[in-house]
């Protein structure tokens, strides 16, 4: 099937910009074979460039350009199939956007092109060739540097386990972090089995009817596991099923009173919504949340954006905290269309005055391109691991000399 492939990267500092006829003459060898075509702009900075071809042979060419040497931040923007190609002529050619004015630069693009798309501005393709020749969305791209320019360093502020109070469930730790601030903002609890088993593993154990009633009373475990570890006044994230609170008569009244018998406060709690369940009934589920709030207790939504109701339920009530899950946080510095859901979430957020967190961070390099894109609050095995029935210590990112 024929597919479209489209990035954009940065040039290395290293590369001669004389060198790049020679470039794409290596490359046109070598899509000649594989059948794909395409169109490379550079602008003296940035390369752009289009693929076409049959899909095995477009994604095994993109995957070499990705290990190039000569470039690097490179993010996809489009993945597609289409009907016919656009750029049909040549196997791979260039376009040096300095050497043409820049009024006429589109049009001699387009020029190129052979398909009857040539002129059809609503094709997404070339609406992302006239972005990127009128150098629109700059502000969007987030130049970040090496993985290894920075070091992450265990501190030591690890707490040992300690013993679980019921015989029924215990808890893991895990903090959310502002690493630049150097601040640990909350430590979330994490269910498990006595034997350390997943969440999952816990609940499948559980007869239906029970599950919403274990989750709530689950909570009396992690409070007490947090006492246990003396928290202080730092603030403990806990997880619910919206339908617990639904389901459950007095589950506040409950969570309220268990706080308070181990010497926490309501100001200190945070409660994570996981949207994966649908909130069947919405109307009980505001109304609880309404008094969770009237207690003092804080609210985010966990795994935002991966299920239902992510943009409804925001636009129903606002949490003081939105957590985006590891689904769009992978590899967030390759992919063009995360970073602008990314971006799209962190506007509507910061214009509600709701602090965005990003879960699942394992790499140098997603954590560099969220803070650079105006996230501060993490979570991810990146600087802290969960650990069962204690506290891990945490490995903040410090610059490494000479970067
Ligand atoms: P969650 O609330 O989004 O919790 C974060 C999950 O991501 C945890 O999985 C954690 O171990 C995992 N995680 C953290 N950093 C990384 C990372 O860098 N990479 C990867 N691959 N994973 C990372 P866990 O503990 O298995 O929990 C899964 C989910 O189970 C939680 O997701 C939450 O939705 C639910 N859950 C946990 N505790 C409770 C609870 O007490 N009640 C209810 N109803 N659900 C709970
Ligand atoms: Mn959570
Ligand atoms: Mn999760």
């Amino acid at each position: 099937m024929l597919t479209t492939i489209i990035y954009r990267s940065h040039i290395c500092d290293n590369v001669p910009v004389k060198t790049l006829e020679e470039m794409v003459d290596a490359a046109n060898n070598k899509n000649g074979y594989a059948d794909v075509t395409g169109i490379l702009l550079f602008n003296g900075t940035h390369f752009f460039q289009l693929l076409e071809g049959p899909e095995e042979s477009v994604l095994t060419i993109y995957r070499h350009i990705c290990e190039d040497v000569r470039h690097y931040n490179v993010v996809e923007l489009l993945r597609d199939y289409a009907p016919a190609r656009r750029f049909g002529k040549a196997g791979m050619e260039l376009f040096d956007l300095r050497e043409h004015d820049s009024n006429q630069v589109l049009q001699t693009v387009l020029d190129k092109g052979t398909s009857k798309y040539q002129l059809t501005y609503d094709d997404r393709a070339l609406q992302f060739f006239r972005t990127f020749v009128e150098a629109r969305e700059k502000e969007n791209y987030f130049e970040i540097p090496e993985a290894d320019s920075w070091d992450f360093v265990a501190d030591d502020s690890a707490v040992a386990p300690v013993t679980t109070p019921s015989g029924h469930c215990s808890f893991a730790f895990q903090p959310i972090i502002d690493p630049l601030a150097q601040e640990v903002v909350s430590l979330e609890a994490l269910l498990r089995t006595p034997d350390g088993d997943s969440p999952q593993a816990w609940f499948a154990g559980l007869a239906a009817e029970d599950v919403y009633d274990a989750d709530l009373k689950s909570k009396s475990v992690a409070f007490a596991m947090a006492a246990a570890l003396d928290l202080g006044k730092q603030s403990l994230s806990v997880n619910l099923l919206p339908m617990t609170l639904v389901k459950i008569p007095g589950a506040v009244a409950f969570l309220v009173e268990e706080i308070h018998k181990n010497g926490l406060v309501p100001d200190q709690i945070i409660v994570e919504f996981t949207e994966q369940e649908i909130i069947s009934r919405l109307e009980e589920f505001t109304g609880a949340i309404r008094q969770l709030k009237a207690a003092g207790i804080r609210v985010a939504i966990d795994h935002f954006g991966a299920g239902f109701a992510g943009l409804s339920l925001l636009a129903r009530f606002q949490p003081e905290r939105i957590k985006i899950n590891r689904e769009l946080i992978e590899d967030v510095h390759k992919s063009g269309p995360r970073q602008a859901i990314i971006l799209g979430i962190i506007k509507s957020c910061t214009s509600l005055e709701i602090s965005v967190c990003a879960v699942g961070v394992e790499k140098p390099e997603e954590w560099m391109w969220l803070e650079s894109a105006g996230i501060s609050l993490f979570q991810g095995h990146l600087f802290a691991r969960p650990a069962f029935a204690g506290i891990p210590a945490v490995a903040w990112p410090e610059k490494r000399s000479g970067f």
